[in-house]
């Protein structure tokens, strides 16, 4: 088959499947009372399905699709044949100057973040305190010389517990717990595999809907950290601990390399009455279902 063929229809079918599925998730997740790792699996899940709207593609051409010959069909496969001598080549330089762009961005992170502090006078507070949430598993910590209050962790196959000096300076023991909680929540929940979907959003960077369906993700990851997390903390220690960071990230965010969309006032006050209320959502349909009715929408796609 052509290389033009094959190449052409990828942007139109990403962007237009992406528009399906991103909209069915969030449908879904309106209409339904999901629990937030149900809604986060719907949003990695319109990441993923664009991928294989496209391998699909590509094994109904290889079989011969009839479409491509009919002139006026108004179909993916029909418009990207059509169109193919302009939208091969600028999909390749669309791509490989991304590429680039994000090389050299992942290269100059570390130095944005700040040099790891190795004495253990930060980290030492942090290997105290992960017994008393009752976490005995070996866990490496790193603590970042950085004013900026942060937690995350790192890793895929080993993850690591990454915090910043200021985090640390900003938070009392009983909300640093709380954290700590919701960061390991991360762990058993194996989001540090999960958020690999990070790069199919990469793939489809030229989409508004990965980047939707991304920004949906994270924010149901958080709440769903949140809500594992209140087995270990309080919710007011894990409200307080959000707000105090939320706060200093607001003040701190004109010397920020990178806004966190976490410190939009609408997500953080989401997030704390999601934490604060005993109501808590629980999933009616199984989520096998959901994800099963979502990728039926697309296979009509041509
Ligand atoms: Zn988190």
């Amino acid at each position: 088959m052509d290389f033009a063929l094959i190449v052409a229809p990828y942007l139109l079918y990403v962007t237009v499947s992406g528009a399906i599925l991103y909209s069915g998730a969030m449908l879904l997740s309106m209409l339904l009372p999901l629990a937030p790792r149900s809604k986060m699996m719907l949003y990695a899940s319109a990441l993923l399905l664009p991928m294989f709207t496209y391998s699909y593609y590509l094994r109904h051409m290889t079989a011969g699709c009839d479409m491509v010959g009919t002139p006026g069909a108004i179909r993916i496969c029909t418009l990207s044949a059509y169109y193919s001598e302009f939208l091969a080549p600028f999909t390749v330089v669309l791509l490989i100057g991304y590429v680039a762009w994000r090389v050299w961005q992942v290269a100059t992170k570390r130095a944005k973040l700040g040099r790891e502090i190795t004495d253990r006078f930060h980290s030492g507070r942090v290997y105290a305190l992960l017994p008393e949430l009752g976490y005995t598993e070996e866990l490496t910590v790193a603590v970042l010389d950085s004013h900026y209050p942060m937690a995350f962790v790192r890793g895929v196959f080993r993850p690591e517990l990454v915090l910043t000096r200021g985090l640390l300076e900003l938070l009392g023991d009983e909300e640093l717990k709380a954290v700590l909680a919701h960061e390991l929540a991360h762990i058993a929940g194996g989001d540090n595999v999960y958020n690999l979907v990070h790069v199919l959003r990469d793939l489809a960077f030229f989409s508004p809907f990965a980047h939707l369906a991304w920004a949906s993700y994270a924010a149901e990851r958080e709440m769903a950290a949140d809500y594992a997390s209140l087995g270990r903390c309080t919710g007011t220690d894990l409200a307080g601990a959000i707000l105090k960071v939320a706060r200093r990230g607001q003040d701190l965010s004109c010397f920020a390399w990178q806004h966190s969309h976490f410190y939009r006032p609408s997500s953080i006050s989401r997030r704390i009455r999601a934490i604060l209320s005993d109501h808590r959502q629980v999933a009616l349909v199984p989520l096998w279902l959901l994800l099963a009715l979502l990728s039926s929408t697309i296979l009509g796609l041509c």
